[in-house]
């Protein structure tokens, strides 16, 4: 069985012009992405090292090999880069970039020397320059993007076709006389690398896709300044909680903080330094609290935890440690100078076993009290807080039901 050079690398390369020029498209209009643009240069230099060294059909050949080898060797050394930058674990062995310029300076010297000698050279440096990549992914990247997975074995793939060129060149040079010469071997090798380059470039797309979804997904949900979830997040991540904790009959405790006199830091030290005390006032509070508790800033110097599965004297640890750690450390500013910092905290429990445990249903059929709400909740856990304030600041307030005779206009009182 035999398979023709020619007919087969008429429309794999057509295939693959065809994804470089969308990819070249998408580059331009869409993704602002470096690695992207390294593997898309490396697309267009390999597409035109495969056209040159096809070339030789109506120029001399020397000339194609000349201009062809080249720039398949800097197509290929785009990807390693490509692959490396996105891994982000260091830049291309220098090696590497020594190996290809040692390639192209030894091409004009390779002329010289019969066809199956040149296919065995340029195979084994592909196949290396193939499998670093892959083996980079292996080692640090695995379980980075799950596409990523798809570019390493496409691009083992790669090197392994070019080991097999290499071995085949080397074992029986009567079937590597010319550049288009079909044997079963010649066709695999080429249909194996066509495919290969498809996968990868494809896989590496995804990849690229994948990580930028991945950080509008984390932009959409957490905060720029301080890295904690925001308030568009934190209110359905409220609402499940709640709904859980009635559910499972859990306690769930919801603590607000507010930094007391914030505004003096903006008024003393400026806004940059209100955001550096933004931020490590933030670190400690995520420091203070375990995975399951949920940590977002709901605007300006207010925060929220929620404390899933914590009873009234859990949550009164954790916010009386937080306000006790803040006030007795203050934030070192970078101008050297400290900032003392207190902050207000209002608590507010669902308890089951409670009135507003009592299950939705059973409660309308004794009375038209509401049920514990997460909008209730909240406010219960603001007048807590407002209590704080009032009280002179620098403390935790745990929300009572007495609070609810003075509750502002609008908030449900239960019965
Ligand atoms: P209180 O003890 O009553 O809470 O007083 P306060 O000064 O903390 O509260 P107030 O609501 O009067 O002021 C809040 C300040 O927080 C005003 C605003 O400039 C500041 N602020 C809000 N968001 C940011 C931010 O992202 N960065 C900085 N630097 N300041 C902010
Ligand atoms: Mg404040
Ligand atoms: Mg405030």
């Amino acid at each position: 069985m035999q398979l023709d050079v020619p007919s087969l690398m008429l429309p794999l390369g057509l295939g693959y012009l065809l994804f470089a020029w969308q990819l070249v498209l998408v580059r331009r209009r869409l993704v602002d992405d470096r690695a992207l643009a390294l593997w898309t240069k490396g697309c267009v230099f390999l597409l035109a090292g495969m056209s040159a060294l096809l070339s030789r059909l109506f120029l001399p050949e020397w000339l194609a090999v000349l201009v062809g080898n080249p720039l398949v060797l800097c197509g290929m050394l785009y990807f390693n880069q490509a692959v490396y930058l996105f891994v982000g674990k260091g830049p291309v062995p220098a090696w590497l970039t020594g190996l290809v310029v040692a390639g192209v300076l030894a091409t004009p010297v390779l002329l010289a020397w019969p066809m199956s000698t040149r296919s065995m050279i340029f195979s084994a440096v592909l196949m290396l320059m193939a499998g670093l990549p892959a083996l980079h992914v292996f080692r640090h990247a695995w379980h980075a993007e799950s596409t990523m997975r798809a570019v390493a074995l496409t691009m083992l793939m790669l090197s392994l076709a070019h080991a097999l060129r290499a071995v085949q060149a080397g074992l029986v040079p009567d079937q590597y006389t010319t550049f288009f010469q079909s044997s079963l071997g010649q066709g695999i090798v080429v249909l194996l690398a066509f495919l290969a380059l498809l996968g990868s470039g494809v896989g590496f797309v995804m990849a690229s896709l994948e990580r930028t979804a991945k950080s509008m997904e984390f932009l959409a949900s957490h905060d720029a300044l301080t890295g904690c979830l925001n308030r568009r997040s934190f209110d359905p991540l409220c609402d499940h909680e709640v709904a859980r904790s009635q559910r499972g009959a859990q306690p769930l405790a919801l603590l607000l903080l507010d930094l007391d006199h914030f505004k003096r830091v903006n008024d003393l030290h400026g806004h940059r330094c209100g955001d550096l005390v933004l931020q490590a006032f933030s670190k400690r509070v995520q420091a203070r609290l375990r995975s399951a508790d949920v940590f977002a800033r709901l605007g300006g110097e207010e925060f929220a935890v929620l404390l899933p599965n914590t009873d009234l004297a859990g949550a009164l640890n954790v916010a009386h440690h937080l306000c006790h750690e803040v006030a007795a450390n203050p934030v070192q500013l970078p101008d050297d100078k400290v900032f003392a910092l207190t902050v207000s905290l209002g608590l507010a429990m669902f308890a089951p076993g409670g009135r507003d445990a009592t299950p939705l249903k059973q409660r309308h059929r004794a009375s038209a009290a509401p049920v514990l709400s997460p909008e209730l909740l909240y406010m219960r856990a603001d007048q807590a807080l407002y209590e704080a304030k009032r009280e002179g600041r620098n403390r935790v307030v745990v929300w009572r039901e007495e609070q609810e005779a003075t509750a502002p206009e609008g908030v449900a009182v239960l019965a």
